[in-house]
């Protein structure tokens, strides 16, 4: 067995709101090798959105412990875990999150120059991966002038642009009719199974959740294995 890229041990996330206290995830565990793609499921509002953020280090998790290719995260500060965010972790929301006022290019081409690559090899790097989703001929466009399936295909690339060790997904395809979140979802797999990345994503659809490696549903703010439809 290769070393997990992702692990997660019980995660705890409890929301203070107006003096109430609210358990959201309850020791919530789980590891991910690469190459895998594992669905994360479950009921509105059982936590599936606030594990992805904690995995992804954009919020910090009440207790538990992360370790993210093979580093200890919760123990981190806000500037380590920036730094590993942008290397090691791409993300993909259910509504795109591309910068409006930049081409679909520049949007993939920006997060490499954060991390320090050059503006020519990112450019030729944006390229390959508009290729590889399908929008060639869209470099230029900006989201508005994109269809919701070409959006989310775009902030694909965008999360695969570092080259990160883990993809998460909050419901990808959600916002998408049938036929295109089938169409973004086989692509995604496709390119994680090409990549070697781990990926955890979050999704609605029991059809795509079936199509995954492993399915974890939430409940109760544990996580649990399901097995899946034969
Ligand atoms: P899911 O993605 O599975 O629908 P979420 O992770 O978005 O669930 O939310 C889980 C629960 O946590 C919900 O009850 C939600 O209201 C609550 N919650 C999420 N974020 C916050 C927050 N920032 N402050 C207070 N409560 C929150
Ligand atoms: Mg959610």
């Amino acid at each position: 067995m290769s070393e997990p890229i992702l692990t997660l041990k019980d995660i705890t996330r409890q929301f203070d709101e107006a003096g109430h206290k609210l358990d959201v995830l309850r020791g919530a565990s789980l590891s991910i090798e690469p190459g895998e793609l594992v669905a994360l499921v479950g009921p509105s509002g059982s936590g599936k959105s606030t594990l992805l953020h904690i995995a992804g280090l954009l919020e910090r998790a009440t207790g538990g412990e992360i370790t993210v290719d093979g580093t200890r995260c919760d123990t981190l500060g806000d500037r380590e875990r920036t730094a590993l965010r942008r290397t090691a972790i791409g993300f993909v929301y259910q509504f795109h999150h591309l910068l409006p006022e930049f081409s679909a290019q520049e949007n993939i081409i920006l997060p490499q120059m954060i991390d320090g690559v050059s503006r020519s090899k990112a450019k030729e790097r944006a390229r390959d991966l508009l290729a590889k989703v399908g929008l060639a001929d869209r470099a230029t466009h900006r989201p508005g002038q994109l269809s919701g399936g070409e959006q989310q295909r775009v902030a694909i690339a965008r999360a695969l642009a570092n080259q990160p060790r883990i993809l998460l997904a909050d419901e990808p395809t959600g916002n998408l009719d049938e036929h295109t979140a089938e169409d973004v979802f086989a692509l995604l797999k496709g390119l994680v199974h090409e990549t070697g990345t781990g990926a955890l994503i979050a999704t609605h659809n029991l059809d795509l959740a079936d199509q995954m490696d492993r399915v974890l549903e939430m409940r109760d703010g544990h996580l649990t294995a399901l097995r899946k439809a034969a």
